[in-house]
């Protein structure tokens, strides 16, 4: 028979003082170095993912609602990095951290914003390949295909933002112009 509405909730609302009573934070099944530099890397993730979202709204605000589309959207794209990496930490019996790994920087002008952002992007890229060769030595493949298709994403991302900087850098307010409006 199915638990009533009112004790399922009742039950999740207690599911992590249960979960640590059942003694399965313990039963960890992944490498418990997989698993820190997978929570590492979530760290990053939610460091860009609250960058960008400041941005976006500073931009917005600014009325530079191209650029700020273009943050709006690489905040999600970091979203969902961040939950392919918590889905696979609680697989392996951790716990997925929900803390960013850096003080969020706001009210910078738009090429210290790019500049933040390509930092942000090659520091993940830096991390993420070494992590790829820790998970293949622990024989974590699935890991290692996560960090790679989060490689992907973020050389994507860093490819943008050193384009739009090669465009200030080039053109100036003549550039910043064309990104105003919606
Ligand atoms: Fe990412
Ligand atoms: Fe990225």
């Amino acid at each position: 028979m199915n638990k009533p509405e009112a004790s399922r909730r009742g039950a999740a609302r207690g599911w992590e003082t249960d979960w640590q009573a059942s003694g399965r934070m313990n039963m960890v099944k992944g490498s418990k170095k997989v698993i820190d530099l997978l929570n590492e890397a979530r760290s990053r993730e939610l460091t860009a993912i609250l960058t960008y979202m400041a941005q976006h709204y500073e931009l917005a605000n600014d009325d530079y609602g191209k650029l700020a589309k273009v943050l709006k959207d690489t905040g999600i794209a970091e979203m969902k990095h961040a939950e392919a990496l918590a889905e696979r930490i609680l697989f392996l019996g951790g716990m997925p951290t929900t803390k960013p790994d850096a003080e969020i920087k706001r009210g910078e002008k738009i090429a210290a914003k790019i500049a933040t952002d390509i930092a942000l992007e090659e520091g993940a890229i830096k991390m993420y390949n070494e992590a790829a060769v820790v998970c293949a030595a622990e024989l974590d493949h699935v890991s290692k295909g996560i960090f790679e298709t989060l490689l992907g994403d973020e050389n994507a991302h860093l490819d943008m933002f050193i384009n739009i900087k090669e465009h200030i850098d080039q053109l100036g307010d003549q550039y910043l112009a064309t990104l105003t409006g919606s």
